[in-house]
């Protein structure tokens, strides 16, 4: 967490430039969400740092009043763990579409699950490339066409709820970006988590994808009740048990599609907290907390 507290409205973390992102864009609900998210947990906008990639949500950094990256096509991942890892006092978050990350940048979305570097990846989840006219994304589910297809999608899709689980992400969660109340606090829970989570937004693109609409998913999205599943990880011994669960619970796609909190486990040490076994001095060295510290902050 950042290391000061401010009181800032929603409307303080944006930035001047003019949004194009198309009307009606999922987009949009994103970086409501994602502001209100900042204000409400007190974030410093000197101490976060954005990341993204490329492709239209990867926009994000542009659009935001606070620290932002706009990197190569799949490489948000890698440089927001350098960011991190240089500075662990910063907020640092991915934003980046399922293209994005699950495509080209598959590889390191697999990779950081080992690390468990304390960061937050936000997945602008709508089944193609928007940036490029509309191509099947790797979330678009085989045998659908959508309007900039010529045909049916070949490819199988990549479910990212449960790829994560497999590589050991220790929070993983969906959750809807049209219902801006909900994703917030999903956000929040995220920021607020110990490692390496994942928000998989649902995210509806109204220029490409004419499947899986607002229509479409608001018939279909439910919460995951509280009462019958608790995602937290208590003991590590339930923790392969829970993640199975979590994974049989996520394959739920089609007439209904599940959000909310799939698993959260805070029991396995950050990498930041690893690198003190080789660098005793590994928390004191950033520059910036000192200045911070040199500040009189606390
Ligand atoms: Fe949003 Fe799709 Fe337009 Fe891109 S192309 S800005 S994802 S609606």
């Amino acid at each position: 967490m950042a290391v000061l507290k401010v009181a800032l409205n929603p409307q303080q973390y944006r930035g001047k430039k003019w949004i194009d992102w198309c009307p009606g864009c999922g987009n949009f609900g994103i970086l409501a969400a994602e502001t209100q998210a900042f204000a409400e947990l007190g974030l410093d906008p000197r101490r976060i740092v954005v990341v993204s990639g490329i492709g239209c949500s990867s926009r994000m950094p542009d659009f935001l009043n606070v620290n932002g990256v706009h990197t190569l096509h799949g490489r948000a991942i890698p440089y927001a763990m350098g960011i991190k890892l240089a500075d662990p006092s910063l907020e640092v978050i991915v934003n980046g579409g399922d293209g994005d990350l699950l495509g080209i940048g598959v590889g390191h979305f697999v990779s950081a699950g080992r690390y468990n570097v304390d960061l937050t990846i936000i997945l602008h989840n709508n089944g193609v490339y928007g940036l490029t006219k509309g191509q099947a994304s790797p979330t678009l589910p085989r045998n659908v066409k959508t309007k900039a297809l010529p045909k049916p999608n070949i490819k199988d899709a990549v479910n990212p709820i449960i790829l994560a689980l497999a590589s050991g992400y220790t929070f993983v969660a969906r959750a809807y970006a049209y219902d801006t109340r909900h994703l917030k606090d999903v956000i929040k829970e995220a920021i607020r988590h110990k490692g390496t989570a994942l928000v998989d937004v649902l995210q509806p693109c109204p220029t490409y994808n004419d499947i899986n609409t607002k229509e479409w998913y608001d018939k279909r999205v439910y919460k995951l009740d509280n009462e019958k599943w608790d995602p937290v990880v208590h003991d590590e011994k339930e923790a392969n048990e829970k993640r199975l669960k979590a994974m049989e619970i996520a394959s739920e796609w089609g007439d209904r599609i599940p959000v909310g909190i799939f698993y959260k486990n805070e029991l396995v040490p950050i990498y930041e907290e690893r690198m003190l076994s080789r660098i005793s001095n590994y928390l004191e060295l950033p520059p910036a907390k000192q200045v911070i510290e040199k500040d009189g902050y606390s």
